[in-house]
């Protein structure tokens, strides 16, 4: 094979294999060399670094990744692709594991198959997992070199969204504790087999230099911001009282008094900062309750 990944292979293989693409599984895979290489080159890591896909499906991002970086570990659901990916991809630096991301030992698989290297996640990831794969990256608490994704383009607006905006929901918040979240560039349907109803974007997250918190304090901060963004048309005090009913109403108020917030705010207004203010003040209120 030589520098390029041979798609017209991909295709006879897909076919030889009777291949059909299924939707649920979110299967539009990237048929454009330039803008593979450029997702391949977005992960902005060195050469010596590892990398995690998430979906290979052929194996065309696979196969550049695999050029530019020390190792490759593709993680696909689809058993069917097996038989492609054996085809397509020759490089000694990949390794694919037929697995469920959602269900992958993330720690396990870090230190199995990157042993101590850096490692970025870039993945064009299968639109109905998109919230849940990065939740399950960020929750990890893994310090990720970066994260780079395609996904639906109205989804990386809300990514990059500004508190207080539309966009703005619980994913940008769980982000934006992870890091900066930038929008790199659009790819239009065309680009894709078959091709999508909308346009795609490429995003690019880096850690922000936070320092790593207890795998508590994560899970108490995503419990509060789950709860504030769970019922979207309310304000923060409702939406906290609904999930956090061993409090009452009138401490929950108290609360968001002390966090300097006004009584009728909602939830979109809260920047990172001030989730992680408020998820301590209701968590030590509710350990007082306990003592
Ligand atoms: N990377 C390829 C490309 O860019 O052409 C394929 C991308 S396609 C949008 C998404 C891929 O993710 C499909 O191959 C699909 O089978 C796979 N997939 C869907 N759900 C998955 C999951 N839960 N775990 C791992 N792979 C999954």
């Amino acid at each position: 094979m030589g520098d390029e990944f041979d798609f017209g292979r991909a295709r006879r293989l897909l076919e030889e294999n009777g291949f059909s693409f299924r939707h649920d599984l979110g299967q539009n895979f990237l048929t454009n060399a330039g803008v593979l290489k450029k997702i391949a080159g977005a992960c902005g890591t060195d050469r010596g670094s590892g990398v995690l896909e998430i979906g290979p499906g052929a194996g065309s991002l696979t196969y550049y990744l695999a050029q530019e970086y020390r190792k490759v570990v593709a993680v696909e659901i689809d058993s069917r692709l097996m038989p492609v990916l054996a085809g397509t991809l020759d490089q000694t630096n990949i390794k694919i594991l037929n697995e469920d991301f959602l269900k992958t030992d993330l720690d396990g698989l870090i230190e199995r198959e990157f042993d101590g290297m850096r490692v970025s996640v870039c993945a064009n990831l299968p639109y109905y997992v998109t919230t849940p794969i990065l939740v399950k990256l960020v929750e990890s608490g893994i310090k990720f070199e970066s994260i780079v994704v395609m996904v639906q383009s109205e989804v990386a607006d809300r990514f990059c969204a500004a508190p207080g905006s539309g966009d703005y929901g619980a994913i940008t918040v769980f982000l934006n504790y992870f890091g900066k979240a930038e929008r790199l560039f659009t790819v239009s349907p065309d680009k894709f087999v078959p091709m999508p109803k909308v346009s795609s974007a490429v995003v690019r997250i880096t850690p922000a230099g936070k320092p790593a918190s207890a795998p508590e304090d994560r899970e108490r901060l995503f419990k509060v911001v789950t709860a504030a963004f769970s019922q979207r048309r309310k304000t923060l005090l409702n939406a906290l009282a609904s999930t956090f009913k061993g409090l009452g109403k009138p401490e929950i108020a108290g609360i968001i008094a002390k966090c300097g917030f006004r009584p009728d705010i909602r939830g979109e207004r809260l920047s990172l900062d001030d989730f992680s203010r408020l998820a301590d003040e209701i968590f030590s209120s509710i350990a007082a309750k306990t003592e």
